[in-house]
C-alpha cells in the first residue's frame, strides 16, 4: 500500500506565514521596541522562506523565528505547525511521535513548549484561537505539580493555569453546544 507522509505536504512558506500571522497578527513588529516602520533584508541563507528584518527605529536586526519558541531547535518549522495541528486534534504525544517520526521525548518537549505559547519572551502569547486544547490536556499539562492540580479540584487555584482551563472549559461548551 502506498504510504502518504504528511511531511512533504507542507509548505515551507505557509509554515513561515502562519509562524507570522500567530506571531504578529497586527502585521510584522520589531521584538525590541515594536515599532512596524522595518526594513525586509532578503532571506535566511538556509531557510529561503525564512524572512529577515531590521527595525527602522532601533536598528535591531530579526527574522520570523526570533525570540520564538522555534528558534535555535533543530526540528525545521514544518514539524513544529504539524505538531500544533496534531495537538489541535487531540492526538496524544505518542501518537504525534509516530507521525512526525520523533522520539517520545522530543513530542512532549514540543507539545510542552507549544502550551506556553510560541514567542518565548511573551507568556502572554499564546496559540489560542488557531489550536484548541481539551481540559484533559490542561489537567495533564500539570503531572508534575499534583499541588496545582489537587487546588484546581477546590477552586483554589491562581493565574494563568486557571486562565487556561477557563478557556478550555469555554471552548469544550461552545463545542457542545454547536453540536
Ligand atoms: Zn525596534
Amino acid at each position: 500500500m502506498l504510504q502518504v507522509n504528511i511531511k512533504n505536504l507542507i509548505d515551507d512558506v505557509q509554515c513561515y506565514q502562519t509562524v507570522r500571522e500567530l506571531r504578529w497578527p497586527d502585521g510584522v513588529a520589531c521584538p525590541s521596541c515594536e515599532s512596524q516602520h522595518l526594513i525586509k533584508r532578503g532571506f535566511d541563507d538556509t531557510e529561503p522562506a525564512r524572512q529577515r528584518y531590521a527595525c527602522h527605529n532601533c536598528d535591531r536586526r530579526f527574522d520570523d523565528l526570533t525570540d520564538t519558541i522555534y528558534a535555535g531547535h533543530h526540528q525545521p518549522l514544518r514539524i513544529w505547525i504539524l505538531c500544533s495541528y496534531l495537538m489541535s486534534l487531540n492526538l496524544s504525544n505518542a501518537h504525534i511521535a509516530q507521525e512526525l517520526d520523533l522520539n517520545k521525548d522530543a513530542a512532549h518537549h514540543m507539545t510542552t513548549q507549544l502550551r506556553h505559547g510560541i514567542v518565548s519572551n511573551s507568556p502572554s502569547s499564546t496559540l489560542s484561537g488557531e489550536v484548541e486544547y481539551d481540559e484533559v490536556d490542561i489537567v495533564a499539562g500539570h503531572k508534575g505539580q499534583p499541588d496545582e492540580v489537587a487546588n484546581k479540584g477546590a477552586g483554589a487555584d491562581d493565574g494563568d493555569s486557571k486562565a487556561h482551563g477557563d478557556v478550555a472549559r469555554l471552548k469544550a461548551r461552545n463545542r457542545r453546544s454547536l453540536a
